[in-house]
This record gives C-alpha cells, structure tokens and sequence, in this order.
C-alpha cells in the first residue's frame, strides 16, 4: 500500500513543487521545469504573475466570500467583459470546468423544457470528447474507462464519430437538443475540429432548431491565439462553457449563453455557493485585463506558428519518434511514434514538463506568455528528450 493518504485515482509523479515564476517552476529540492504543462491549460499566463498576485492579495485583505443571494460587484464586471467580447448575454460562475458543462447541459435542457419542448434533453458528442469527472459529463464524454463502475450511464448523450457531419445528422431526432462539442479536442489529444465542420455544425443547428454547446474550457481563454477558439471559424455558439486558463490557477469557470438560450434559467432553477465568489472574480478580471489588452493574443499567435514551426522541424529530424505537430496557437500536440510515456519521461528528464493526451500525444500548452528565448529553450528540451530516446532504442536494439 502507498504510504499517502490520498485517493490513489492518480499515478502521480515524485515531483513536488515549491514555485513558480512565469514558465518556470521549482521543485522542494530545487530543481527547475520549463513548464509545457501550465496545470493542464490553466496557468495561462504563467505562475505568480504579478498583476495576478496584486489582485488576489488585494481583495483578500477585503473580502473572501459572500453567498450569491448578495450582488457581487466583481461578477457584474466580469460578466459585463466576458458578454462584450463575447457572443454572449449572460454568464453564470461556476468553480470548475465540470459544473460549467453541468451548467451548459442544464441551461440546454432547460431551454427546450420552457418552450414547452421538454422531450428534447439529448445532446449529440463525440467520440475522444472530454467534458469533466462528474456522473453527466462522464456520459458526455462517453469514454468507457470513465464510466464503468459507477452505475448506469447517466441519459441524455448520444455519440458519434469526431466530426462526422453525415453520422450527427443521421443522430437527430424528436430528442435531441442540440450539439455539445470542443472546438480542438484537449484529452483526446489536440484534434482540431476543421473550421468548416464546425460552420456545418452550426447550419445544422440552423436549420434544426438546435443548440450548439461548445466547451471551450481548454481550448478558450487565448489557447489557439483567438480570445475563444469558435471566433476561427466565424460562427458562434448558443451556449459555452469557460474554465482552466480564465482563472490563471485560481479554480473557476463560467457558462456563458446568449439571452434566448438561456431563457429557462430563471431564478431557482440552478445555484452554487462558491461559484464566482469574490476571490475568484478578483483574480477572473485581472486574467482578462491582460489577456485583452491591445496585441496580447496577436502574440500568442505568432509564438504559436514560431513553436509550431520549430516542432515541425524536431518531427522532420525525429521521424522515429515523433509522427506529427498539430494544434492552433499555444494548443499544440506533438503525436508520438512511441508510447508518448516513454518521451514524456525523457523530456521531465530534460527539465522540460509536457502532458499526455489521447491518440499517443503530449500536448505542449506552456503559458501564453512565454518568451522566444523560452519556446527556443523548451524546443531545445524536446530535441534532447527525442535524442535520448532514440539513443535508448538503439541501446535496446543492440542487446
Ligand atoms: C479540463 C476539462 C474539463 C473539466 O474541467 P474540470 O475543471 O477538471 O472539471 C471539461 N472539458 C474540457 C474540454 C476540459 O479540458
């Protein structure tokens, strides 16, 4: 048995952190990571960002938490900013990625039981879709490995295959809601779902009276260059659920839904007691005055194509190991052409942390305020880690 007292629901690594300072973070003995990980999307502008920590610090010294039964000045702002630039008319906070999705579904749902249309509740996904840990989501996400064990699968979901217009249209019928989809799929390995799929998609919804739901929670908050990824195609959604980067590491989320969508949602219907609370908005309004000030996702997307480029060349050199680069902005996967475990390791072995995704990729999401000295300093990393796993094959062959 561990000797930890946790949950074993993780295999977690040794490494243990003590701080972080932009891209980089140091462990308790003192070692230092370039972090291509950024808490899986969430440190999206690096670790102890000043303005950050100015904002927690200052509201903390004022006021932690009130009940949403009081109006919070910080949600009235921050709701006001993400609707200004945004698709958006109403925003609802939430602490996490998974009660945001709890959230969309409910608002989606309810949307059609206001109208007098409570019969459609089923919401079409995709196969290698990941939407949260919670009974619904896990429904969503449709992943056995995530369902089995804990009961009937929750109703309500039906799947098809990623991107498959053919197979969404053939999915619809007397109960279906809408279309729940990530723009680029984050756990199932960086697959970005082609602009025109997702134009069809909301044509789709058009001409069926549908919702479309997006997740944005790891592909939103500036990740593919754009403030949320759906703006690449030039659509928008009905309802969308925000989490990860919005925070910057404080933990929170948001549903975010045009009026008409979200016009079931009336007072009762749905509530949490943390969600949105003053520390939260405080840090919330702090990430978007960074992330929007004037040019600041014009950068990402030029770090994004140099970093992109750069990998393209690793994969060039390092067919053996690496297959593909795919990805928008600073949402990059690198597809591996061996167990992408083995190049993980090597790469933490290098001082560089990466995260493992689905299809046998490492996603590479440092934060978006990297520097070129650091992309060219976290490429470097990789190349090493590909050399020494190409040196240990060698090893292994010659045994
Ligand atoms: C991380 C993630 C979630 C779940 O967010 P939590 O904060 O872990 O509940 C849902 N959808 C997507 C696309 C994610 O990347």
């Amino acid at each position: 048995m561990s000797a930890s007292p946790l949950y074993q629901t993780y295999a977690r690594s040794e490494l243990a952190f003590e701080r972080g300072d932009g891209v980089w973070l140091t462990t308790v003995d003192g070692r230092r990571f370039l972090d291509c990980a950024a808490g899986i999307a969430v440190n999206s502008l690096g670790h102890s960002h000043p303005h950050l920590v100015e904002a927690l610090k200052t509201q903390a010294e004022k006021l932690w938490h009130v009940s949403n039964v009081y109006t919070i000045p910080g949600q009235e702002k921050l709701g006001q900013r993400l609707i200004d630039a945004t698709f958006a008319d109403r925003v609802f906070f939430t602490n996490s990625g998974a009660e945001a999705n709890e959230a969309a579904i409910k608002t989606a749902r309810k949307y059609f039981h206001a109208k007098g249309e409570g019969e459609r509740y089923q919401l079409i996904t995709f196969e290698g879709a990941f939407h949260g840990r919670t009974l619904a989501t896990i429904a969503a996400g449709g992943q056995e490995k995530y369902l089995e064990g804990f009961g009937p699968k929750t109703p309500g979901f039906v799947q098809v295959p990623f991107g498959d217009l053919d197979a969404v249209k053939a999915a619809i019928g007397p109960e279906t809601a809408g279309i729940f989809v990530e723009p680029v799929q984050g756990e199932g390995g960086i697959n970005v779902l082609p602009t025109e799929t997702l134009r069809a998609l909301r044509e789709i919804c058009d001409e069926n009276g549908l919702l479309l739901v997006l997740d944005e929670i790891q592909s939103g908050v500036g990740r593919t260059g754009k403030f949320f990824a759906y703006e690449w195609a030039g659509i928008t959604p009905d309802i969308m659920s925000v989490a990860k980067g919005i925070g910057g590491g404080f933990p929170f989320g948001a549903c975010l839904a045009t009026e008409e969508a979200a016009s079931g949602m009336v007072a009762g219907t749905h509530g949490t007691t943390y969600g949105g609370n003053p520390l939260a908005m405080a840090v919330g309004n702090a990430v978007l005055d960074v992330l929007l000030a004037e040019g600041f996702l014009e950068e990402v997307q030029r770090k994004g194509l140099l970093m992109k480029q750069k990998l393209a060349a690793l994969v060039d050199t390092h067919p053996a190991v690496f297959e593909e680069v795919r990805g928008k902005g600073l949402h990059i996967g690198l597809k591996c052409n061996v167990p992408n475990a083995e190049v993980l390791a090597e790469m933490r072995a290098n001082g560089l942390l990466s995260v493992a995704a689905g299809e046998n990729v490492l996603r590479i999401m440092p934060p978006l305020t990297i520097s070129d000295e650091e992309i060219e300093e976290a490429v470097l990393r990789i190349e090493k880690a590909a050399i020494a796993v190409e040196e240990k094959a060698a090893k292994g062959a010659a045994e």
